[in-house]
C-alpha cells in the first residue's frame, strides 16, 4: 500500500465512544473485569459475563503483568478511574484481545489514550499499550459520582496553563529537539482549549450533563492534539514532573499509608499547576479559582507541607536525574526559602 521510501508516521486516534446507559450493556463474551470497589458498586447490576471482578491496586509493570497472566477471557473491561483503565489497557494489549473502557469518573484522560503509565525507578514511564476499542459513557453515572472526583480529569486540561509556558520557554532556550518544536497553531489550539475550560469551570464542577459533556470533549481534543504533535508537551510539563516527584514522598498502600485511599491524579496535578504557575510568574489566581469551581481539592490534607517543600527543593535534581524535558523545573534553583514562600502564596 505504501512505498518503502514513504516516511511512515502514524497519527493516533481516539477510541470509538458510545453514549448509553449502563443498563443497555449486554456482554455475552467471557469478560475479564478490572475495576475498584467503589466503581464496581457504581455500575450496579451491569450485565457482563464475568466470574468475579479484579480490584486493581498496584501501578508498576509487574503488578499489571501479574494481572495479564491471570487473565482468562475473550474481552477486557476497565471500569473506574485512571488506574483501573490503564491496567485494563495493559492487560488487553498483552493478551491481544478487545478492550472496553467504562469510566465512572472523568478523573484523567487515560480512557482515551493508547499508553499505560507505570511507576518505575521513582518516576513514570509510558508504555505503548492500546487504546480501548470502545468507551462507554453513561452520563448519569458520571453526574452522580462524588463531586470531588467526577471532574478531576479537568486538571489534565488545566495543565496546559503551565505545560505550554514550559514548552515555549524551552524553545527560547533552544532546548526542544527538532521534532518537538512548538508551532503557532499548536499553541493557539491548546490556548483555546485552556480558555474554554476556564470559562466553563463552574458548569463542569457542578457536574451537569452539559458540563461533563464539555469536559469529555475537551479531554478528547487535548488527546488528539497530543497525537497530532507526536508528544504531550502541550499538557505535560513541570506540573506533572512535580507530581511524579512528590508521589515518592507518599506512603505506599502496602504500608497502610494514605494511598490506601489513593489521591486523585487531578488533585496532585492541580497542586503542581498552582506551584509551577507561581514559579513561572504567571497570573496564577485564575487557575486556583478554576480548581475551586471544578471542586478539585488541590491541597489534600494528607499531603504534608514538608513533603511539598522537599519536593520543590529537589525538583531540579529530580528532572535532571530522570532526563525530563526542559521546563521551569530545570532552570530554577529552589531554596528552602523560595519553596516556603511559594507554598504560602498559593494558600493565602
Ligand atoms: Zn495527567
Amino acid at each position: 500500500m505504501l512505498r518503502d521510501d514513504c516516511s511512515h508516521e502514524k497519527i493516533g486516534r481516539l477510541p470509538s465512544i458510545v453514549r448509553c446507559p449502563i443498563a443497555n450493556v449486554r456482554e455475552h463474551r467471557e469478560a475479564f473485569v478490572l475495576t475498584t470497589d467503589p466503581a464496581w458498586k457504581a455500575v450496579g447490576d451491569i450485565d457482563i459475563n464475568t466470574q468475579h471482578p479484579r480490584y486493581v491496586q498496584g501501578n508498576t509493570q509487574a503488578d499489571m503483568a501479574a494481572l495479564a497472566d491471570a487473565c482468562t477471557g475473550e474481552v477486557v473491561y476497565g471500569i473506574g478511574g485512571g488506574l483501573a483503565i490503564d491496567t485494563a489497557k495493559y492487560v488487553a494489549a498483552a493478551k491481544g484481545i478487545p478492550l472496553v473502557a467504562l469510566p465512572t469518573i472523568l478523573s484523567t484522560d487515560a480512557f482515551l489514550t493508547d499508553a499505560t503509565g507505570v511507576r518505575e525507578n521513582e518516576c513514570v514511564r509510558y508504555l505503548l499499550s492500546k487504546a480501548p476499542d470502545t468507551v462507554i459513557i453513561d452520563m448519569e453515572v458520571l453526574c452522580n459520582a462524588p463531586p470531588a472526583m467526577r471532574a478531576s480529569g479537568a486538571a489534565d486540561v488545566l495543565s496546559i496553563a503551565t505545560a505550554l509556558w514550559d514548552w515555549q520557554e524551552a524553545e527560547k532556550m533552544g532546548a526542544n529537539p527538532s521534532n518537538e518544536q512548538p508551532t503557532p497553531q499548536a499553541i493557539g489550539i491548546a490556548s483555546t482549549l485552556l480558555q474554554t475550560l476556564l470559562d466553563n469551570a463552574r458548569e463542569i464542577g457542578r457536574g451537569t450533563p452539559t458540563g461533563l459533556k464539555l469536559l469529555l470533549d475537551l479531554l478528547c481534543m487535548e488527546v488528539q492534539l497530543c497525537y497530532q504533535c507526536g508528544h504531550s508537551r502541550v499538557e505535560e510539563g513541570s506540573e506533572h514532573y512535580f507530581v511524579y516527584a512528590i508521589e515518592n514522598h507518599l506512603t505506599p498502600p502496602e504500608e497502610g499509608g494514605i494511598n490506601a485511599e489513593p489521591l486523585l491524579h487531578g488533585e496532585l496535578v492541580g497542586l503542581g499547576i498552582l506551584l509551577m504557575a507561581v514559579l513561572q510568574s504567571q497570573p496564577w489566581t485564575q487557575y486556583r479559582h478554576a480548581l475551586e469551581c471544578l471542586q478539585i481539592n488541590y491541597f489534600p490534607a494528607v499531603i504534608a507541607r514538608d513533603a511539598i517543600a522537599e519536593t520543590l527543593i529537589n525538583l531540579s535534581d529530580y528532572v535532571a536525574q530522570h532526563q525530563l524535558p526542559y521546563t521551569v523545573a530545570t532552570s530554577l534553583r529552589i531554596t528552602p526559602d523560595i519553596a516556603e514562600r511559594t507554598i504560602q502564596t498559593i494558600l493565602d
